[in-house]
């Protein structure tokens, strides 16, 4: 199996593989990125250049990805030339392009934020007079003008409703979103010149994720739906199952990832970010089609991890039950911070709590970078906050004993 990319999607899969009996090959940009330290059929080729994904898609029976990043140019011809690529193309783009997974999700009846192509900050002026238009109308009059006051939008007379814009291609980590507030915001999105995709800004309680692992034969198999808090648009924090979901709710948002898997025939793992809005919809924000960070605690949490059911997904092979073996897994990210040398912090974490588990990704540490994940395992949530919490702070260099 050829995967693309050599972060630490691809390196956790390798875990996977071994125990599969499966040989993993990779395509890394570099030779000391987190797969390419660990598995030892590393090409160092660029994922952007079709000729260097021809040569590596020779060695390999089946190829899928640990990133969203190759052209889908690329993956046509790939198709074309009777290379297996798990997910297809046709799947791929729709987490690739926002626009293209917003307008095919709601022609199959997916609830999604609403949303606007816009082209210049004059759509997005009118998009927001629309919105405004009709948030109103559901309401009375006076219940209307306090709720423009209470979240300040009279001071914005240009814009009376606030608009989410995406850039369609290329986002992630929060970065290519933007939330505008006044007229004036609204030029910086245009000057990449790429298309814009504005959208309702969602008042959502909570952010959910369900992830769904789907084979070609149409297997396919949920993981329990996590709630994953998001830190300047970076998720930060998993919590599975989500705390308080009402079954009503978790059962809809399995569905939907469910559908959504069939509907656009996703081969692997397929995450659907959802917003548990604060009248208790669900509202789909967005797929990944790879392995994904609100699963990262089926490593430790469930009877297959998601890198496993990945794995078997692509290669058709009957799919591993996701059931978890706790009540309840917390999984913190590990971000780097100041602290220069974190081989004392990792001593300190491990011999303090010895059934938290730590996974790190080989990365040179630096502030802000996304270095490792720590999960523990247990029925009391908040305990279970706090001792990961403790440890992911521990090992950033916030947190001094
Ligand atoms: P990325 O591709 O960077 O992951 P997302 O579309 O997931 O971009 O947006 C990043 C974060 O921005 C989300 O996790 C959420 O917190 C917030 N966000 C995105 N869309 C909306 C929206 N329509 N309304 C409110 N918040 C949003």
């Amino acid at each position: 199996m050829g995967m693309v990319g050599g972060g630490q999607l691809a390196r956790m899969s390798q875990s996977a593989a071994i125990a599969l009996g499966v040989r993993l090959a990779v395509l890394a940009a570099q030779l000391d990125d987190a797969a390419a330290q660990v598995v030892p059929a590393t090409t160092v080729a660029d994922e952007k250049a079709l000729a260097d994904l021809r040569a590596f898609a020779q060695q390999c029976d089946v190829i899928t990805f640990d990133h969203e990043h190759v052209p889908p140019v690329h993956l046509r011809s790939l198709q074309a030339a009777g290379h297996v690529v798990r997910p297809s193309a046709e799947a791929l783009i729709h987490a690739q392009d926002k626009a293209v997974m917003r307008s095919r999700l709601t022609s199959a009846g997916i609830p999604c934020p609403r949303h606007r192509i816009v082209f210049d900050p004059g759509d997005v002026v009118a998009f927001s007079a629309e919105l405004n238009a009709s948030a109103f109308s559901e309401l009375s009059g006076a219940a209307a003008s306090q709720a423009g006051d209470s979240i300040g939008l009279t001071n914005h007379p240009g814009l009376k409703t606030p608009v989410m814009l995406k850039t369609t291609r290329g986002g992630y980590d929060g970065k290519g979103v933007w939330i505008v507030r006044c007229a004036d915001d609204a030029a910086e999105p245009f000057k990449a010149g790429v298309p814009v995709l504005a959208e309702e800004l969602v008042n959502f309680r909570r952010e959910l994720a369900a992830v769904v692992v789907r084979s070609p034969s149409g297997q396919a198999v949920t993981y329990p739906v996590v709630e994953s808090v998001q830190r300047d648009g970076i998720c930060v924090e998993v919590v599975a199952p989500a705390p308080s979901l009402p079954g009503r709710l978790a059962v809809e948002a399995q569905r939907l990832a469910l559908a959504v898997a069939a509907e656009l025939d996703v081969v692997g793992i397929l995450a659907v970010e959802l917003f548990e809005t604060s009248d208790g919809r669900l509202l789909v924000n967005e797929l990944a089609m790879r392995p994904h960070n609100t699963a990262h605690w089926s490593i430790d949490g469930a009877i297959t991890s998601q890198f496993e059911n990945h794995l078997r997904a692509v290669l058709d092979l009957p799919l591993g039950s996701p059931q978890a073996h706790a009540p309840y897994a917390v999984m913190v990210n590990v971000f780097g911070g100041e602290l220069p040398e974190v081989y004392s912090a990792y001593r300190h974490c491990m011999s303090r709590d010895p059934a938290l588990k730590i996974h790190w990704y080989g990365k040179t540490v630096r502030p802000g970078r996304k270095v490792g994940h720590v999960t523990v395992l247990g029925d009391d949530v908040e305990d279970l906050r706090e001792r990961a919490r403790h440890a992911a702070g521990y090992l950033r260099g916030d947190v001094d004993e």
